[in-house]
C-alpha cells in the first residue's frame, strides 16, 4: 500500500489548492488598505492575479422614494469620484485598468457576480465582526459569504470588541 505524504509543497503545487485570480471587494474607507495589504500578500504567495471591485448602491435602492427631488445629478458626482478614488486605489496596488471594476447595485449581489464572472477563486472582504443588531442585519461579508460559489477571505477590520463590564 502506498503512503501519500502531503507536505505545502505538494499542495501548493496543485492548481487545486493554490488561489490564480483573486477579487479584492473594497468600499473605499481608510480600513481598504488593510484589507488590500492581505490580498496582495495572498496574491504575491500564490502568484495570482489581483483584481478589485468596488460597488456603488444607487441613491434609489438606499432612499427608495422617500427623497422627493431627483437624484440623478448627485448620483452622477458620487459615480465620477468613486471612479477616480478606485483609480488611485488600484494603482496603487498595481492592479491595471482591466481587473478594476466600478459597478452599481447591491455590493453582496455584485460582488459574488464580478467575482464569478471573472473565474475568481477567492474573495477577499473586510469583516467588522459586528455583534447585536448589526449581526442580525448582516453585513456585507457575511452577504458574501452566504451566496459565493468559491472561497471567501474575511479580513477583520475595525476596532476589537472589548469585553463588557457585568
Ligand atoms: P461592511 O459589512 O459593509 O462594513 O463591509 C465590509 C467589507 O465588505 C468591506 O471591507 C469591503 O471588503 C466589502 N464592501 C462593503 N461595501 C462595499 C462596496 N460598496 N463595494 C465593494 N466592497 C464593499
Amino acid at each position: 500500500m502506498g503512503l501519500c505524504v502531503w507536505s505545502p509543497q505538494t499542495l501548493l503545487g496543485s492548481n487545486m489548492a493554490s488561489y490564480q485570480r483573486i477579487m479584492l471587494a473594497v468600499d473605499l474607507t481608510e480600513e481598504s488598505t488593510h484589507v488590500a495589504e492581505r490580498a496582495l500578500a495572498l496574491a504575491k504567495a500564490f502568484d495570482a492575479e489581483l483584481h478589485v471591485v468596488h460597488v456603488i448602491e444607487p441613491l434609489s435602492l438606499a432612499y427608495g422614494g422617500d427623497i422627493p427631488m431627483d437624484l440623478s445629478t448627485v448620483q452622477e458626482q458620487i459615480h465620477e469620484q468613486a471612479k477616480s478614488h478606485l483609480a488611485e486605489f488600484a494603482n496603487r496596488l498595481q492592479v491595471p485598468d482591466d481587473r478594476q471594476y466600478l459597478i452599481f447595485g447591491r455590493p453582496e449581489s455584485e460582488i459574488q457576480r464580478v467575482a464569478e464572472s471573472k473565474e475568481a477563486d477567492v474573495i477577499v472582504v473586510g469583516s467588522h465582526g459586528r455583534h447585536g443588531l448589526a449581526l442580525l442585519l448582516g453585513s456585507t461579508a457575511n452577504g458574501v459569504l452566504h451566496g459565493a460559489n468559491c472561497d471567501v477571505v474575511a479580513v477583520r477590520v475595525g476596532e476589537p470588541e472589548k469585553p463588557s463590564e457585568s
